[in-house]
């Protein structure tokens, strides 16, 4: 059970280089409207929010305790393509760490809870829309099974936060297992800040990889598995058809989470060139675009390594990337496809089908639930995903020859059911589509947080079937497809 005493602050107790030490500055009149039961309890927490109001202020940043050393990160970072070297917890603060039930360290995060030193000119705060998106999609990717920072809960106030208008102010309980961003390791590099760089490097290693100490060159070591935690981030991402919007170096967790959620979006029609950033006017964070800006950001990282591991062992761990991006995105669409087996022709199946579904606009996630009902019998409800059913059919045919060529253990060709039960839980029925996330907002902004509530928890088991909720998997309304996020929160 929690108590004020389990509490740490690892990053706290590192040189103030690191950080500035800011209360929180609280807001009016909250209200938690979302509260994640089961990210509580393994953590230790109440299960419900209302057993424990002192605990509750505490998350709220209206109390800390004498034993809390509340702090504003100090970062930097490639935004667009330009180095920024301004930024930092300019309006989150590190509150402090609670260990799980499983012995696992977690950052208890509190998002909009008032100005820092790294401000700049913003208010420190985070309006409802955007602290709503990222409580849902967090926790949507959690269900997915792709590696992001979590939401234990969300407050909102009658504190006014104006952004083009008046808007309420609201506050994120944002959880991970590291708040440590590229852009950490950048800030000390163009500040030739040596020994905090290697001191950060240290911790890194010590806290998330310490097997790293076995290896000749731990540095190199660590570095290779942020260049693989990343790929395989990124071929998940790929894999579902998420598009994060922002992937600038202080947005880039150093343990390979999806992180920082702003005008995200999940594909509705498979199109690759989709950009949801409202303010992205070329296209830099597309969504095809997303594996090579990921490789971008690990270079710029290598360069701000370049005093701890030698040019050829940075250029050595990136030239992995490629690869290794490669072979993740293979897996997880054998894995969609339900062809695990690797077969002559294979590569050609896959990129002749993201050329017809761009060509005809096919709802990504539809279409990929819907194929794993394709047998021998036939495939009428997924050819009425086409505008063209002659080119589809095509596809499906060939695609019905190659499910014949899976074999199970003992030679026995995998029966349609095996295959079928497969797919479905590497293609999801539910998704956050956009649209979905705008009427949940809509509501919230009515004082309605039911939808809100019922979408968090539809999305965390997103693979299964939910009669009740038949219509949260429907395709987006003409309004709601292909939206564009402004990046104001
Ligand atoms: P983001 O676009 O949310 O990744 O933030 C980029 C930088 O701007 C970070 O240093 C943030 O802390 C800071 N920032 C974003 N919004 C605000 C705000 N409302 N007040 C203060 N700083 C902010
Ligand atoms: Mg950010």
């Amino acid at each position: 059970m929690w108590s004020f005493s389990s509490v740490s602050n690892r990053f706290a107790a590192l040189p103030e280089a690191f950080f500035s030490k800011v209360a929180p500055t609280p807001l009016e009149n909250t209200r938690w409207v979302a509260w994640n039961s089961a990210l509580a309890k393994q953590l230790s927490l109440p299960e419900s929010h209302q057993s424990h109001p002192q605990l509750m202020s505490i998350l709220s940043g209206s109390d800390v305790p004498k034993n809390f050393v509340p702090i504003a990160m100090k970062y930097a970072g490639h935004q667009f393509g330009v180095y920024n070297p301004d930024l930092g917890d300019g309006r989150g603060l590190l509150l402090c760490e609670l260990t799980d039930v499983n012995g696992a360290v977690w950052d208890i995060h509190l998002k909009g809870a008032g100005m820092t030193p790294y401000s700049r000119s913003g208010d420190g705060r985070a309006v409802l829309r955007s602290t709503i998106r990222e409580y849902l999609c967090s926790e949507a990717m959690h269900g997915l099974g792709i590696p992001t920072t979590r939401a234990l809960g969300m407050m909102v106030s009658d504190t006014p936060v104006y952004r083009e208008k008046a808007e309420q102010g609201a506050l994120l309980i944002r959880c991970a297992e590291s708040h440590i961003r590229f852009g950490h390791f950048e800030h000390f590099f163009y500040t030739q800040q040596w020994d905090e760089l290697k001191l950060l490097a240290d911790k890194v290693i010590d806290w998330y990889w310490p097997e790293c100490r076995m290896s000749a060159h731990p540095y190199e070591s660590m570095f290779q598995r942020v260049v693989d935690t990343t790929a395989k981030m990124i071929a998940k991402w790929q894999a579902i058809g998420f598009t994060h919007g922002v992937m600038n170096t202080d947005n880039m967790s150093i343990i390979g989470q999806t992180f920082d959620y702003g005008p995200f979006a999940f594909l509705d029609d498979y199109d690759p060139s989709y950009i949801c950033n409202h303010s992205d006017y070329e296209g830099r964070y597309a969504f095809d675009q997303q594996p090579r800006i990921a490789l971008w950001n690990l270079s710029a990282l290598a360069h701000s390594l370049s005093t701890l591991i030698s040019k050829d062992r940075l250029e050595n761990a990136l030239s992995a990337y490629e690869g290794l991006l490669g072979r993740y995105f293979s897996s997880e669409m054998r894995n969609k496809l339900g062809l695990l087996s690797r077969q002559e022709g294979d590569t050609e199946l896959f990129s002749d089908l993201f050329s017809l579904l761009e060509r005809q606009n096919t709802d990504y996630t539809n279409f990929m639930r819907q194929l794993a009902m394709v047998d021998q019998k036939g495939y009428q409800p997924v050819l009425d995903l086409f505008v063209d059913r002659s080119m589809a059919g095509k596809w499906l045919e060939r695609y019905i020859r190659r499910c014949e060529l899976e074999v199970d253990e003992k030679g026995d060709v995998v029966t349609n059911c095996t295959r079928c039960n497969r797919m479905r839980q590497h293609n999801p029925k539910y998704i956050l589509r956009n649209y979905l996330a705008q009427q949940a907002i809509e509501k919230a902004q009515q004082g309605d947080f039911s939808m809100v509530n019922s979408l968090a928890k539809l999305l965390r088991s997103p693979f299964d079937e939910h009669p009740k909720h038949e219509k949260l998997a429907s395709l987006p309304p003409d309004w709601g497809k292909g939206m564009e996020i402004s990046c104001s929160s």
